[in-house]
């Protein structure tokens, strides 16, 4: 009898044994990938390659002002502790080699990258352009439908006024229509940094003194999105 006590007791043991350790060892690592990067966030810088986007005044290419901001946007967002996906980190969109039509398969492929890590939040970089040269500042946009990217947008243009230029009135702006807001999964908006047609806004954001200004206030808005 003792010695049935005994083996059944053993076998408890090793039960619990095998069925405790490797919860420990699951959540363990576990735990740590999570304070590792808690939060992913996607840069999608504008453009690239064979599409300049909008030239400006004195010829500054869109695509090289919102590769140059993204990227600082990534260095930024990575010291404090987020993932970053690029949709493109060199001078070269996404569209596939043979397509017919250039734009329509970047943007299908850039949405796809955008969906590919399942991120917190899409900030898409661009510069805006505009017929009267007057007009300047940073705006976001977000998709009508999207409460999330509302928020998200709202957040990110208090913060660029607030870092980057106090005088900008510029207020966040639904838009029912952009291919990328309408068709990403995660919350997404449209970064429009500053005017190229306008003089002085195209020289200001060819410096690297205001392109770290924006990419202060969009870290700061990006932060205060995540943890809210
Ligand atoms: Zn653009």
């Amino acid at each position: 009898m003792k010695k049935r006590i005994g083996v059944t007791a053993l076998l408890v043991c090793l039960v619990v044994a095998a069925i405790r350790v490797p919860r420990v060892v699951q959540y363990d690592v576990m735990n740590r990938s999570v304070q590792k990067a808690r939060y992913c966030i996607c840069i999608d810088s504008g453009h690239g390659g064979n599409d300049p986007g909008k030239i400006g005044v004195a010829g500054t290419k869109e695509k090289e002002v919102n590769l140059a901001i993204a990227l600082k946007l990534k260095k930024s967002l990575e010291k404090q502790n987020i993932r970053v996906v690029m949709t493109r980190t060199d001078d070269r969109n996404l569209a596939d080699a043979n397509a017919t039509n250039e734009k329509t398969s970047d943007m299908k492929n850039r949405v796809a990258k955008m969906d590919s890590e399942q991120p917190d939040a899409v900030i898409s970089i661009h510069q805006n352009s505009y017929t009267d040269s007057s007009a300047k500042g940073a705006q976001v946009f977000y998709y009508s439908e999207s409460k999330e990217g509302k928020v998200l947008a709202e957040i990110l243009q208090k913060s660029l006024i607030e870092h980057a230029d106090p005088e900008n009135h510029r207020m966040a702006k639904a838009n029912t229509s952009y291919y990328i807001l309408k068709n990403t999964a995660a919350p997404t908006v449209i970064v429009e940094c500053g005017f190229l047609s306008n003089p002085e806004e195209e020289t200001l954001l060819n410096t690297a003194q205001y392109q770290d200004k924006l990419v202060d206030a969009l870290q700061k808005g990006i932060c205060e999105y995540l943890e809210n």
